[in-house]
């Protein structure tokens, strides 16, 4: 390796499956590790979302970053493992650590039999070009690409089954984190792991209230609580916010099965960096949207209790869906109207070609005019009979013929208003931007 360096990336990805595992709980076990031989976090650990709008991706398609090397300057406490203080430091010095002791000891923690795990390690002594980030969380990178790019910058790279994971481990090491919140995981005994656990509801919510800079703790709406996985995994909760010590406190709060470690991650969780403005005709599919357009079609419930409308500007027109997981979020969809002016944030399903709505702003609600009665006849002031839906009026006493327009209306007084709208917390994608945090600024750690 060439240069000076002050320490070393490490990313790891896609180590996880579906149904257990976490490839966060692997900064737990190369944290632990890299303790007994002197070897410091520099800045917290990070935690990267890449595109969820990848088929072949693992369940949340996170991906782990962490630095490391002999600290100095400031420190801050990221984490606690069985009742120890985890400390990342400011800065950080070279150091000299052999992989080949670490790599084995991730690899016990691999869901390797599952179909779709395919892990990859890489480490770096530079940071990896910001570009592989901004394409890996929103468009689809090849492998190849990846590798000659690791080759490029004397990385190296460890993989297992096909490897795909390199490609998150790499985006990871490349993200810049310009935006960033974070999220504190707390984790269960790896003998608790197939247990049933427990979290009271009314602490979360009670968390929820008295903590300002977190978000999507518990969805009120469906009664929903939103801080733990579906499935059985290291995590047992995690909690999402914009400020480190807060997150501390906020842990602090809910009443739980007993954990026995815990860690803050950066993450670009609640960012919509993977949102990317369009016109309709350049949609493709994979990729995560924010289109500006007016409604053409209003929106129907199809079978499955999905709800889609249609949307059009100057280059064309698309489908957009809300899903039936979105729950109420449906009832405001069905309220738009023709002509109704939204800028719709969402990923492109490809067959049938739909968005998948996040969230949606209604920029300017069109004034809809409903009919209340048929015209008066000018000559007698009768009124006058319908000819045929669409063709007209006719008085049958004067014979005289008004066109559909000469009808009275009245402005249709609409249900909704102009604004943002989100779907609810139990639908939230990773990466979203909650309404909650629209424009407010996460705290720095160092
Ligand atoms: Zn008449």
């Amino acid at each position: 390796m060439r240069g000076k360096f002050k320490s070393v990336y490490i990313g790891i990805d896609d180590t996880d499956s579906r149904r257990g595992m976490c490839t966060t709980y692997l900064v737990k076990v190369l944290v632990e590790k890299l303790k007994d031989l002197g070897v410091d976090l520099i800045g917290p650990p990070r935690l990267v979302r890449l595109n969820p709008n990848i088929p072949w991706k693992t369940r949340g398609n996170g991906a782990v970053c962490i630095r490391v090397g002999k600290g100095y300057g400031e420190k801050k406490v990221v984490g606690e493992i069985e009742g120890e203080k985890i400390y990342a430091f400011r800065y950080g010095k070279d150091v000299n650590i052999d992989l080949n002791d670490i790599i084995p000891l991730l690899k016990n923690y691999f869901v390797l039999e599952d179909s779709t795990t395919n892990p990859g390690i890489v480490t770096s002594k530079r940071k990896l070009p910001e570009w592989l980030y901004w394409k890996a969380v929103r468009d689809v990178v090849d492998i190849a690409l990846v590798e000659r790019l690791l080759e490029e910058n004397d990385a190296k790279f460890f993989k297992f089954k096909n490897g795909r994971g390199i490609i998150g481990a790499s985006a990871a090491i490349a993200w810049r984190a310009k935006k960033f919140t974070y999220e504190l995981l707390t984790y269960l005994p790896e003998n608790k792991w197939e247990e049933e656990r427990y979290i009271d509801k009314n602490s979360v919510i009670d968390m929820d209230k008295k903590t300002k800079y977190t978000f999507d703790n518990y969805d009120y709406e469906n009664n929903y609580i939103a801080i733990s996985p579906h499935s059985k995994t290291p995590v047992l909760f995690g909690i999402r916010g914009l400020h480190p010590e807060e997150l501390i406190r906020a842990k602090d709060m809910v009443k739980s099965t007993p954990y026995n470690a815990w860690f803050i991650f950066l993450t670009n969780q609640g960012t919509d960096e993977h949102l990317v403005k369009r016109k309709i005709k350049n949609v493709k599919p994979y990729q995560n949207v924010i289109l500006r357009g007016k409604i053409v079609e209003e929106a129907r419930r199809i079978e499955g209790g999905h709800t889609i409308f249609k949307i059009e500007d100057s280059t064309g027109k698309i489908d957009c869906a809300a899903y039936e997981p979105t729950k109420n979020f449906r009832n405001i969809i069905e309220k738009l109207r023709v002509g109704d002016e939204v800028e719709v944030y969402g990923s492109v399903r490809d067959e049938p070609r739909t968005i998948n709505i996040e969230k949606i702003r209604i920029r300017r609600l069109a004034e809809v005019k409903v009919k209340v009665a048929n015209p008066r006849c000018p000559k007698c002031g009768r009124r006058m009979e319908s000819i045929g839906k669409g063709k007209g009026y006719r008085c049958r006493r004067c014979g005289i013929k008004l066109p559909e327009e000469a009808a009275e209306f009245k402005i249709l007084e609409r249900e909704i208003k102009e604004g943002w709208y989100e779907v609810p917390v139990i639908a939230r994608r990773h990466l979203s931007m909650p309404l909650k945090i629209k424009g407010m600024k996460s705290f720095k750690m160092f």
